[in-house]
C-alpha cells in the first residue's frame, strides 16, 4: 500500500510541485490550503506524514501541531520560512519530527521524508515489541524514573508530560547513565543514523528536558561535558 502524505500549503504552485513530486515517487497526496481544513483532514484520516506549512491562512501550522498532538502522533515536518528560529523551535517542542526550511531541493524534501517514515516506523515496531513483553522495565536516577511499558517518566512519583522525542533522548542518556554521549551519538540513536538535519536538534531538545526536568525540580540530572 503507498504511504499517505498530507500536504497543508497555501502557496499553490509551491504545493503543486511537492504534490507532483511526491506521486512520483510512489507516495499517495492529499492537499489542504488552510490551517484549519488541513487539521480537520489530518484528524479525520491516518496519514503516514504530514508536511506543515508554519504560516497558513486561519489556523497558524503551529497551532494545526498543537491541537493535533491532542489525539495523533503522525510524524510531521514543518516548512518554515528561512528566518522563523522560534516558530521552529516551538515547532519542535510542540512535537514536530524535523523541519525543512524554504526554499528547499526536492532531493532534500525526500530524504527527511524517507527519514521520518524510517523513524517513526522503527518506533512503531519498538512500541510493539515492548508491549510484548510482560517486564517492565524502569529506567531511575535520584528521584526521575522513566517505565519504558507505560511509556511515562515521573519525578518523585510526579507525571512529567514529554513529547516522543524527548522521551527517546531522556531514554537513552538513561540507559547510558554516567557517560558522556557526543551530539553525533544521540543524533544516531535517538534521530537515527540518516538523519540530515542540523546538529542543533540535540542541543533543543536537551533544552527542552532540562526545563522538564533540571529547572523545574531544581536538580542537576543531565550535564554537558565541553568538547565531548
Ligand atoms: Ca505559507
Amino acid at each position: 500500500m503507498p504511504e499517505r502524505i498530507l500536504v497543508v500549503e497555501d502557496e499553490e504552485k509551491m504545493a503543486r510541485i511537492v504534490e507532483l513530486e511526491l506521486s512520483h515517487e510512489g507516495y499517495e497526496v492529499t492537499k489542504c490550503s488552510d490551517g484549519l481544513t488541513g487539521l480537520q483532514c489530518a484528524e479525520q484520516n491516518d496519514f503516514d506524514l504530514i508536511l506543515l506549512d508554519i504560516m497558513l491562512p486561519v489556523l497558524s501550522g503551529i497551532e494545526v501541531l498543537r491541537r493535533l498532538r491532542k489525539s495523533k502522533s503522525t510524524p510531521v515536518i514543518l516548512l518554515t520560512a528561512r528566518d522563523e528560529v522560534v516558530d521552529k523551535v516551538l515547532g519542535l517542542d510542540s512535537g514536530a519530527e524535523d523541519y525543512v526550511t524554504k526554499p528547499f531541493s526536492i532531493e532534500e524534501l525526500l530524504a527527511r521524508i524517507r527519514a521520518a517514515l524510517r523513524t517513526s516506523a522503527a518506533r512503531n515496531a519498538k512500541t510493539a515489541d515492548e508491549n510484548m513483553g510482560s517486564d517492565n522495565v524502569v529506567l531511575a536516577v535520584g528521584e526521575l524514573s522513566l517505565d519504558i511499558g507505560k511509556h511515562a517518566v515521573f519525578y518523585a512519583g510526579e507525571n512529567i508530560e514529554l513529547t516522543p522525542r524527548e522521551f527517546e533522548l531522556l531514554r537513552c542518556l538513561l540507559e547510558n547513565k554516567g557517560m558522556a554521549l557526543t551530539r553525533d551519538a544521540l543524533l544516531d540513536k535517538v534521530w537515527g543514523y540518516d538523519y540530515i538535519g542540523e546538529t542543533n536538534a540535540v542541543d533543543v531538545y536537551v533544552r527542552f528536558l532540562r526545563s522538564k526536568i533540571d529547572e523545574k525540580y531544581g536538580v542537576k540530572l543531565i550535564s554537558t561535558v565541553r568538547g565531548a
